[in-house]
């Protein structure tokens, strides 16, 4: 578009000064015999087209189609700069309203959904894009009130246990590509998964109203369910769960190996979780949990930024993605 307009620019300034610029057109003389209008409009786009053509203002370097680790790593340290997002606080808050500015400024629909527990607001946040069978990819977003694995004084950062299954899902919402991908695919933030056992709390709880609230605004029924949770360590090994559907477990982790991740995601079982597939599970839907409960730092105040890999959200991811557009 630069390139046309800059021509016609140059096409009228040689309607105001026809001969000079004209003289250096080998065709000039024949031209200049010529009386009629339409040739000379066809002479001077021929000479305005010889005329070397302004250097274009370079363009950014698109952005890969494909899941990247580093961009998703850079969701990581954004949701940890919040500080701890202890459902029902500010950070928590902030969060939320992060990840809604995100998936609409990508395109996606988004909605809200809101109760209370215990006296403390709750907010799940639910995106969907595209057509055709519709699944869902899980995360948490909060982090545990306290670290009382170590300190019960003080709170979990979540770097990895909230921050990175978070990651996972925003930097798919960028990179999906929708020309090969026929599904309908549904992005689940779910809000109090983590203050488990403390004053009388339990898990899950953002995930079993999604579960339960299922429909009533329109939601498509689902044909799978993929929770990751705690997928980003540096050190990472993603067994099998034991409460997870076989068969499309077992369709992840042949796509993971496929990509040269077997002894990432490795196919063996080898934990029973209480996680935010559950309540999906319960319903009757083949759902998944992708989750490495072999993190020394579960709980504690070192479930920091610094523990968690480009490389291994980017497993995760790039195998989410491969399924997603193979299926
Ligand atoms: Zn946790």
């Amino acid at each position: 578009m630069k390139i046309i307009n800059a021509k016609l620019k140059l096409f009228s300034s040689l309607l105001s000064h026809p001969l000079t610029p004209l003289l250096p057109c080998s065709l000039a003389p024949l031209l200049l015999r010529s009386l009629s209008f339409l040739p000379i409009c066809l002479f001077l786009i021929a000479c305005a087209s010889s005329t070397p053509a302004p250097t274009p203002t370079p363009s950014p370097t698109p952005l890969p189609r494909t899941f990247t680790g580093e961009f998703a790593y850079t969701w990581v340290v954004r949701q940890c700069d919040l500080g701890p997002r202890v459902t029902g606080t500010e950070a928590s808050r902030q969060a939320g309203d992060l990840f809604i500015a995100e998936l609409q400024a990508l395109g996606w629909e988004v909605l809200e959904q809101t109760f209370t527990y215990k006296e403390t607001p709750v907010r799940n946040i639910l995106a969907w894009k595209g057509e055709g069978e519709a699944v869902l990819l899980g995360a948490h977003y909060d982090s545990r009130r306290v670290a009382d694995q170590e300190d019960t004084a003080l709170p979990v950062m979540g770097a990895n246990d909230g921050a990175s299954g978070v990651a996972v899902l925003l930097e798919l919402a960028r990179a999906l590509d929708w020309e090969t991908v026929h599904q309908q695919v549904y992005l689940g933030f779910f809000d109090a998964e983590d203050n488990g056992h403390l004053d009388g709390w339990d898990w899950i709880i953002g995930s079993s109203y999604m579960a339960e609230h299922w429909g009533e605004a329109g939601e498509s029924p689902l044909t799978a369910m993929i929770l990751v949770d705690m997928i980003g360590d540096a050190d990472q090994q993603v067994y099998y769960e034991q409460n997870s559907h076989p068969t499309l477990s077992h369709e992840l982790w042949e796509v993971a190996a496929q990509l040269g991740y077997a002894e990432r995601i490795i196919a063996q079982y080898k934990y029973a979780m209480l996680d935010d597939h559950i309540p999906f599970a319960r319903q009757g839907i083949p759902a998944v949990d992708m989750i490495d409960f072999d993190y020394p730092y579960w709980h504690t105040t070192q479930d920091t930024a610094d523990k968690v890999s480009a490389e291994s959200l980017e497993a995760v991811g790039r195998t989410l993605e491969v399924w997603l557009e193979g299926n």
